[in-house]
């Protein structure tokens, strides 16, 4: 995938834990077309709200960004489908991916209480 660096945002997310990761994001480079990306705001996060099949191999779309709530319906063809399509299959790749680093930086942090407790004698055998 072709990324530029210079259009990205950084979310820190503390933890329950208290510790705090960062979720960078990037954005499509200047001048990236497509029906994920956002005219209003250029987020690449638009995503199909409602859709229908329309005459003649088009598609009839209700869009919406969930960064700046910009929404719009359009008809579009079979080809910016599949391209919409196959952004949203990429974002819930890299949502996954997410998920499975926040679950591990989650678990590391319960990992380490537990041993520190183990370490501290404060978990007994009565404990389980
Ligand atoms: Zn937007």
């Amino acid at each position: 995938m072709n990324r530029r660096p210079d259009r990205h945002t950084i979310r820190r997310i503390l933890l329950p834990s208290g510790r705090a990761i960062e979720v960078v994001r990037f954005y499509p480079a200047q001048g990236e077309t497509g029906l994920h990306v956002c005219p209003s705001c250029g987020s690449d996060l638009v995503q199909p709200v409602e859709w229908a099949e329309a005459p003649r191999g088009f598609w009839e779309l209700l869009l919406r960004c969930p960064n700046c709530f910009w929404t719009d319906d359009g008809v579009f063809d079979q080809e910016q489908v599949d391209a919409l399509e196959e952004r949203l299959d990429a974002g819930l790749t890299e949502m996954l991916a997410d998920l499975r680093r926040l679950t591990q930086a989650n678990m590391s942090q319960e990992i380490e209480r537990f041993a520190a407790a183990l370490n501290a004698d404060l978990i007994l055998p009565e404990d389980f």
